[in-house]
């Protein structure tokens, strides 16, 4: 477990500049196995070995993640391949969003048959880059530095400052290119900032990726799959995402992928840059089904939210599809380090208004997890009386609950030019343009909005069980299962946006007396208290939303996004549970293992 002063969030500037440095110099003279003359022998020291690595590898637990296929027409089949194909190179473009070494690294490790050498390819494998991505992005290598904070999408010798006075710099149409998902920022040959869109920066693998979708797509016999694959093969040639997102939220076929990118994580500078990952996955008909009854009750939810009214949506996007699925294979961003169990996509604004977002449910990869982490979690974490209550139904409705609560709460700052006094006078409110709760949070954005999904998931599920759309029984286990499953969150880190949204629920709930801390260490929810504190936690954090508080929204990671001694003895007793599945997707080796036609 990382303690709390390893966050490196608020390095100082003149570190930030030493690290760019570091990094660029190590993409060309790099040596996995030298050891660094720069760094100081207290840091070699925590350069792992082989039997240390192999320990800190085993915390993710493997699980063999297979789905049945045979219900797959012929067609569909040929269409998967093509698809998974095209996926797996997702892996090679967002290991090089990470860090520019990768690609030479992965090159050295692949070559290094000694033990050592195995267990730095896997930990490379499995963390998508040099640095422990459970350890505080601590390094596993010698010389290779600090992991970048915001990837490869900005100049390696580029601060945040330096990027964010040429943004406010630029015209309005420009800013946007260069705050933009789908593009990296590049230094021309005098030394000025300029804007290269991905399907430049990322040629090669993206018109070989559009290529294997287009085969896909003339293979598959259903209509709107055809529609996704074909668009998002023209999205990796022209940069324009638009059409094939709204593709994606029209699909509704037996194979359901999300392919390109999406996910904005690895940018720790602004939130704005879009990760590469691949989910190739089969629709679960009878779950999507059964949960497709909540989504009819989203508006009436925004309607009850606990904000001042006029901060309330009135009307949310009329689409807001829900799919359960089962994972075949992830790739890139879809399979670093700890895995994604559900996700809401896309981030896009402009779709989101428009049509709203489709949160995709990974069940097989729920269920690896509810078995192999989670309950043994509970067994070391919660109060005896509470540990029957664990359920995977509470598990998997929180989750979707969750996603849901992504689409819900305010997403665009409320503010005017105009000052309050003077509209009192009777001036006209000058509405600004529009700035984005991401835009306004910058990267305090993650935590802020993760820690809103998950207590405002909770804050959902108590209102539905209010309005008897949910079966009250329901309730203890929702509330042992958050909170065991909070202890499953925070030992993903810190230095992760889930991690420090979990921390920061946690302490808050505390601080409540909604949960407590037995003699012997173990926890427990209180059901009575816990009701009000979810209410108060969820509008606490959509208010500093809708205000687009950055200043406020920082001062909430600092003082509750850290582990308390409580918190802290359990994560030492959990030190042998595993802390989260590195999925064996059987079926699609399987089916890549076929020579290429
Ligand atoms: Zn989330």
């Amino acid at each position: 477990m990382i303690p709390a002063h390893r966050l490196s969030r608020r390095r100082p500037l003149i570190g930030r500049r030493a690290l760019a440095i570091a990094v660029t110099a190590t993409v060309a003279g790099f040596s996995p196995t030298a050891q660094a003359e720069d760094r100081a022998p207290a840091a070699q020291a925590t350069i792992p070995d082989a039997a240390a690595l192999k320990r800190l590898a085993a915390r993710l637990v493997p699980a063999e993640l297979s789905v049945d296929l045979s219900r797959l027409p012929a067609s569909e089949q040929a269409a998967l391949l093509d698809i998974l194909r095209a996926a797996r190179l997702m892996d090679g473009l967002f290991m090089r969003q990470v860090w520019a070494g990768n690609d030479t690294l992965l090159v050295a490790l692949a070559g290094d048959t000694t033990p050592l050498g195995r267990e730095r390819l896997h930990a490379l494998l499995q963390n998508k880059g040099p640095w422990l991505r459970l350890d505080g992005d601590r390094p596993f290598l010698y010389g290779v530095g600090a992991k970048p904070a915001a990837g490869t999408f900005y100049p390696a010798d580029a601060t945040k400052e330096d990027l964010q006075a040429w943004m406010q710099g630029l015209p309005a149409e420009a800013r946007a290119g260069a705050r933009g998902f789908f593009t990296v920022v590049r230094r021309e040959p005098g030394g000025a900032f300029t804007v290269v869109p991905y399907s430049v920066a990322y040629q090669p693998e993206l018109s070989q990726a559009a290529a294997l979708l287009r085969e896909a797509a003339a293979k598959t016999t259903q209509p709107s799959l055809r529609k996704y694959l074909q668009t998002r093969a023209a999205s990796f040639l022209s940069n324009d995402y638009y059409p094939s997102d709204a593709a994606w939220m029209q699909l509704d076929a037996s194979i359901e992928p999300t392919l390109g990118p999406y996910e904005v994580y690895e940018d720790g500078w602004f939130s704005a840059k879009a990760a590469f990952e691949g989910f190739v996955t089969l629709r679960d008909d009878a779950e999507t089904a059964r949960l497709a009854r909540f989504a009819r009750d989203l508006q009436a939810l925004e309607d009850q939210l606990p904000i001042a009214p006029a901060l309330r949506n009135p009307h949310l996007g009329a689409l807001a599809p829900i799919r359960v699925v089962n994972s075949i294979f992830g790739a890139g961003d879809a399979n670093r380090g700890v895995q994604t169990a559900a996700f809401n996509l896309p981030n896009d604004e402009k779709i989101e208004r428009e049509m709203g977002t489709k949160r995709v449910m990974l069940k097989n990869v729920q269920e690896a997890k509810f078995l192999l982490v989670l309950l043994p979690i509970a067994r070391v974490a919660l109060a005896r009386g509470q540990r029957q209550d664990v359920s995977f139904d509470a598990f998997f409705m929180h989750i979707l609950m969750h996603e849901l609560m992504h689409g819900l709460g305010p997403h665009e700052v409320t503010e005017n030019d105009t000052a309050p006094s003077e509209v009192a006078k009777g001036a006209a409110a000058k509405p600004r343009p529009r700035r984005t709760v991401r835009e306004a949070l910058q990267e305090t954005y993650g935590t802020i909005e993760e820690a809103k999904a998950d207590v405002g998931g909770l804050w959902a599920l108590a209102t539905l069980m209010d309005r008897g759309v949910v079966d009250r029984k329901l309730e203890r286990a929702l509330y042992a299962t958050f909170l065991a499953s909070a202890f499953r969150s925070i030992r993903f880190g810190l230095n992760e946006a889930h991690g420090r949204a979990v921390a920061l629920q946690l302490n808050t709930f505390l601080d409540a007396g909604a949960v407590t801390v037995g003699a012997d260490g173990t926890f427990a929810a209180e059901p009575a208290k816990m009701k009000e504190a979810v209410r108060a936690l969820t509008a606490e954090l959509m208010t500093v939303q809708a205000a687009g508080d950055h200043s406020a929204a920082a001062a909430l990671v600092r003082s509750r996004a850290v582990i308390r001694p409580a918190v802290k003895t359990v994560l030492d007793r959990l030190a042998r549970v595993p802390v989260d599945i590195e999925p064996r997707f059987t079926t699609a080796e399987k089916l890549l293992a076929q020579p290429a036609r």
